[in-house]
């Protein structure tokens, strides 16, 4: 703590909420005082800083409960480094006063990039291919059984979104027709609008996740959706992984009422059940959708934007919709 007070210098005291991308935490640590999750390191520490404490920097999954949030009297700023911001108490942060930013449209190429891949991955079975190869199995048993096509399949799109749409223009280079469902339907878009996840299920391929986590989408794949996909459908989450019932996506790959799954995000990450990752033909990749060095390069430049623009008395950059 004294060395914290010491190096405080007069300077604005910024909590990180949890651990910070280094394109985020160096520049911050240049330019405010950053106390690196204090709350959680050092409580007696925390108690003492927290007065002072006017910002939190925060990345897509930190958590940021309405207690944490009651226990900063000078709150002024959240600024998420991700899109999504589930794990703020936007409320919370609100009835204080305090206003929330994160870091839209930068990222929606990534996140659009890796579900092709995923779609991909799964349909031709690239890591089981990759797989069969280094382990000497092509020249033992000789081809691996055919795969599924993807180009010309109908592409779901769950969350007809920035990223939503940035994945519908990959799926049209496919020949892929695309379907989707959101809260509500787009009229200014040419594709057909499903009322719900089931029936967009049911008229889909490949069904792709893309929603924001937290309350309003919670299981919002669960075992009938599932069971509307169909044996030979394939799922690819890039949302977050409260946004399928993990539970019912493991029964329903273990007893094949869906062909596949290629998964980004996980109801418990970084914990992935040992029933999921005992399925060889399921594709798992570790929560990467946004994770290239130019990308996050400007998703840290626009979260300490957002920052800088706060502290200047500037409008907010990218402040969340409830924060509009
Ligand atoms: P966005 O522009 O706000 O789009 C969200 C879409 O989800 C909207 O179309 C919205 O419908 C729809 N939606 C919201 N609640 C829904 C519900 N209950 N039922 C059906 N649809 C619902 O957000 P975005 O920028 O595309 O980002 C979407 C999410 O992707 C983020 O919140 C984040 O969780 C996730 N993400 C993941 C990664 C990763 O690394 N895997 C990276 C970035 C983002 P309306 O249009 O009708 O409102």
């Amino acid at each position: 703590m004294a060395q914290q007070e010491t190096r405080a210098n007069g300077r604005i005291a910024v909590l990180a909420a949890s651990k910070l991308s280094p394109l985020y935490a160096a520049p911050l640590a240049e330019r405010y005082e950053l106390l690196d999750r204090l709350h959680e390191t050092d409580p007696a520490a925390f108690a003492a800083a927290a007065p002072r404490i006017r910002a939190v920097a925060a990345s897509g999954e930190s958590k940021l409960p309405g207690a944490l949030v009651a226990s900063l009297p000078a709150l002024e700023i959240v600024a998420v480094m991700g899109v999504g911001y589930d794990g703020i108490d936007v409320a919370a942060c609100k009835s204080r006063g305090a206003k929330v930013t994160h870091t839209p449209d930068v990222l929606n190429d990534d996140v659009a990039d890796l579900a092709i891949g995923l779609m991909l991955s799964a349909a031709r079975q690239l890591p089981a291919a990759d797989r069969y190869v280094r382990s000497g199995d092509w020249a033992a048993k000789g081809a691996m059984p055919l795969a599924r096509r993807m180009s010309g399949a109908r592409c779901g799109i769950v969350g007809m979104g920035r990223i939503g749409k940035a994945i519908a223009q990959r799926a049209l280079a496919f020949g892929m027709s695309v379907a989707y469902t959101a809260r509500s339907a787009k009229a200014e878009l040419p594709y057909e609008f499903h009322a719900t996840p089931a029936a967009l299920a049911a008229a889909s391929d490949f069904l792709v996740v893309i929603t924001p986590g937290g309350a309003g989408t919670r299981h919002l794949i669960d075992a009938a959706v599932l069971r509307a996909l169909g044996k030979k459908g394939i799922l690819v989450n890039v949302a977050r992984g409260s946004v399928v019932d993990e539970p019912a996506l493991i029964e329903a790959l273990e007893q094949g009422v869906i062909g596949g799954a290629a998964l980004d995000v996980f109801a418990d990450e970084p914990n992935v059940p040992e029933r999921l990752r005992a399925l060889p033909h399921v594709v798992l990749v570790p929560h990467i959708g946004s994770a290239t060095t130019s990308t996050r390069q400007a998703m840290a430049d626009l979260a300490l934007a957002n920052l800088e623009a706060h502290f200047a008395g500037r409008p907010l950059k990218t402040p969340v919709p409830e924060c509009r």
